[in-house]
């Protein structure tokens, strides 16, 4: 009680204050031919941040920004909240109904994009009822595409005046960003993240992922996806060096990792796939230790072994757009690595246990909340409380009380718990397959799919059947130069598992993905249907 004047509000904002004022010439960004340091990245924020407020900007109001992962759209992670106002990053693969339907809802007063992506949001602007400020980014990297706004970035960031500074938000539970989840059933829901969870989600990263002082961080993840998980403010916690990257591309990704000195990156699970299929000479490159952490969809087994055996250490996260990207790690105990590496990458597979920012993690019976025996066999659905869970979504109440009904937050993903505490997610629960009343793993069946050798990629559907209700179904994609026949797919799966997991028809197509490289297993059940 008697230091209560001396606490300060949360704010991840105070991570740059700092690694500018201690570390003013490290590298903070590398992008292309530009590089500059914390004092500068810092300074280039609050000329933005004052900028913004000259035009109005403030306390609540929204800018959205769609931006590929370039140096401007890590300022306006900081930048915006400098102000009060809430960042709104968008999809950079959304069509303009979805974009003009965000403006709206989030009342959108700023709208920062790119030539990339400017035929979209011009669309989308003159959709939406509400009349923003557009801005582009002129990025020389990028000469495609009009410039659609009232001026660029670079001379909006002239109109900041650097002793006009910034301060912090007097509430931590003050809206710092907003994120839209991806609403593959009716309009997207809007995610409100707060100053505070924000700051405890940062640090809890970098526990998470063992993130060391000045990491040096390629930015593979989307910045627009749950705020990158978080990335932005836990390298610059570090005082780390955010290398940028406009496309990724499997050879680019190693050239920078050498060229760069990388010593961490994130990506889903069809990253580290896309990684793992590049050429060997590529892949030679990685020649000091680098870390990576995979989330955003179950990694396979055979996946994780692939990386580690090229030298890249995995470390697996799992979440939701609604706690702000990781709020379980799969930690690391240090008897696994005595282990085969297969058995160890089943260990790592598992989806583990809470994030230091996240206070409880269950599995639990789906309508009475009773948890589930840790025995790894009985189903359960995964709940959560603590510091890194939304508030609720914006302007939706009859959501958001759904979404914490019970008072856990329900994350609509089936898992067990292991005897060591750790969760594993078997399926989301609208993807798991229930055949003749027992329920089969969609991820389980995928697990083993991609030990095939001439499989690239795999996903499993529910398909319809008289007898059994549902059947699995896989949908392939090849390894190019590898051939593979459907009888010899279905042999190898009832070799490696339960007969009655098997798949009963395998398709070969293209898996559609959605920007964060999850496979759209609606698309695929919709494709079954046009099969059929
Ligand atoms: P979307 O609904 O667009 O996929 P999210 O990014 O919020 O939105 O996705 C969260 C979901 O992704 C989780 O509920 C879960 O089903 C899946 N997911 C995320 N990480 C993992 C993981 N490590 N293993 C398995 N599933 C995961």
């Amino acid at each position: 009680e008697k230091n209560a004047a001396n606490y300060a509000a949360l704010t991840p904002l105070s991570f740059i204050e700092r690694a500018a004022s201690v570390y003013p010439d490290r590298t903070a960004v590398i992008y292309g031919d530009v590089r500059r340091s914390w004092s500068e990245t810092y300074q280039r924020c609050i000329r933005l941040a004052s900028a913004l407020r000259k035009r109005g900007i403030g306390q609540g109001d929204t800018v959205a920004v769609m931006l590929p992962n370039i140096p401007e759209m890590l300022e306006l992670h900081f930048a915006v909240p400098m102000t009060g106002a809430v960042l709104n990053t968008q999809n950079t693969r959304l069509d303009s109904e979805t974009v003009a339907f965000m403006l709206d809802h989030g009342e959108a007063k700023v709208m920062i994009t790119d030539r990339e992506f400017s035929d979209v949001v011009h669309k989308a602007v003159r959709m939406a009822s509400v009349d923003p400020l557009v801005i582009d980014v002129d990025d020389p990297q990028f000469t495609g595409g009009d410039l659609i706004g009232s001026m660029n970035y670079e001379q909006l960031l002239a109109e900041g005046d650097l002793s006009d500074h910034w301060q912090p938000p007097e509430d931590e539970w003050q809206a710092i960003t907003l994120n839209y989840t991806s609403g593959t059933t009716g309009n997207p829901k809007g995610v409100v993240y707060h100053h505070r969870g924000a700051h405890l989600n940062a640090i809890s990263n970098i526990i998470g992922q063992n993130l060391p002082p000045h990491a040096v961080y390629l930015w593979t993840l989307p910045m627009f996806h749950c705020n990158g998980w978080c990335y932005p403010w836990s390298v610059t916690a570090v005082a780390g060096t955010h290398v940028c990257l406009r496309h990724l591309q499997p050879e680019k990704v190693f050239e920078l990792i050498q060229a760069c000195g990388v010593t961490h990156f994130c990506g889903a699970p069809v990253v580290l796939n896309m990684l793992l299929n590049a050429p060997d000479q590529a892949k030679a490159q990685v020649d000091h230790p680098v870390t990576v952490t995979t989330g955003g969809a179950a990694p396979p087994a055979a996946i994780i072994e692939g990386m580690e055996k090229i030298g890249i250490q995995v470390v697996h996260a799992y979440g939701l757009t609604e706690s702000y990207g990781p709020s379980v790690f799969c930690a690391h105990q240090d008897e696994w690595d005595a282990l085969e590496l297969e058995q160890k990458a089943a260990k790592m597979a598992r989806q583990g246990v809470r994030a230091p920012a996240l206070e409880q993690l269950m599995v639990a019976d789906t309508e009475t909340l009773e948890p589930v025996p840790r025995d790894g066999q009985t189903l359960g659905e995964v709940f959560m409380r603590g510091n890194n869970i939304m508030q609720g979504y914006l302007k939706n109440p009859s959501a958001s009380d759904a979404a914490f009904a019970g008072g856990w937050f329900h994350t609509g993903d089936l898992a067990v718990w292991h005897a060591d505490g750790y969760v594993e997610v078997k399926d989301r629960s609208k993807d798991v397959i229930i055949s003749g009343g027992e329920n089969i793993s969609t991820i389980e069946v995928e697990d083993t799919l991609y030990r095939h050798p001439a499989i690239m990629e795999a996903a499993v559907v529910a398909k319809h059947h008289e007898h059994w209700g549902e059947v699995p179904c896989a949908f392939v994609t090849l390894k190019e130069g590898s051939s593979a026949t459907e009888e010899e797919i279905i042999n190898f799966t009832r070799d490696n598992m339960a007969h009655f997991k098997c798949p009963k028809q395998v398709v070969f197509a293209p898996l559609p993905k959605t920007s964060t490289g999850k496979v759209q297993k609606f698309a695929l059940r919709a494709m079954l249907k046009d099969l059929a």
